[in-house]
């Protein structure tokens, strides 16, 4: 019973994205992990859904107040690694994207980091950095904030809630990408 309805729901979601209706098969994912939120595959299917569904987020310029709109997942996502990641539809053990804007105004540069939050499931920013010119680097934390929707803090691996920790080792077991990303960012050092 449980069964048959955690795999219908699955392959109505994956119907609907084969048919390009991103939306539609995001609501099924989200369904699928409503009903067992420890399917890595729903998990999996809900963000590459939500990769094609082109999602954009707002963020205000620090310098010139101006707001503008980017997408979540952009051409140019930060590093080498991240845009692997991304394409991968790596779980968000960190940040789903991380990526470097420019103030279409003034020119100011920042880096914004975005999350699917693993518990509701919405995008949010987590953090938008400011460099100060001539300083170059940018600051990395590895101190999770709360989601603004749902209040649950992301957290590492090993301190996740227990259906969570079932569900980040059945996606680094499924998916090869997504484990050859987190042993990335793991030798990188930012979750130190
Ligand atoms: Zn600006
Ligand atoms: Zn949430």
């Amino acid at each position: 019973m449980w069964g048959k309805k955690k795999d219908e729901l699955l392959k109505q979601g994956l119907d609907h994205f084969e048919n390009g209706r991103y939306d539609d098969a995001i609501q099924y994912f989200r369904k699928q992990l409503d009903e067992d939120p420890s399917s890595a595959e729903a998990l999996f299917h809900l963000k590459q859904a939500k990769a094609k569904s082109a999602p954009t987020y707002s963020w205000t310029c620090k310098d010139c107040k101006t707001q503008q709109e980017s997408s979540i997942f952009p051409e140019t996502a930060g590093s080498a690694e991240m845009k692997r990641g991304m394409e991968a539809e790596m779980w968000a053990e960190i940040a789903d994207s991380v990526r470097d804007e420019t103030c279409k105004s003034c020119g100011r540069e920042a880096s914004s980091s975005i999350y699917l939050c693993e518990n509701c499931f919405e995008d949010y920013i987590a953090f938008v950095t400011f460099t100060d010119k001539g300083r170059g680097a940018t600051s990395l934390s590895t101190t999770f904030p709360s989601c603004p929707k749902c209040g649950h803090r992301q957290k590492l691996a090993e301190d996740k809630p227990k259906h969570l920790v079932k569900r980040y080792r059945a996606m680094l077991e499924k998916y090869p990408a997504t484990k050859a990303f987190a042993e990335v960012i793991r030798k990188s050092g930012v979750l130190k």
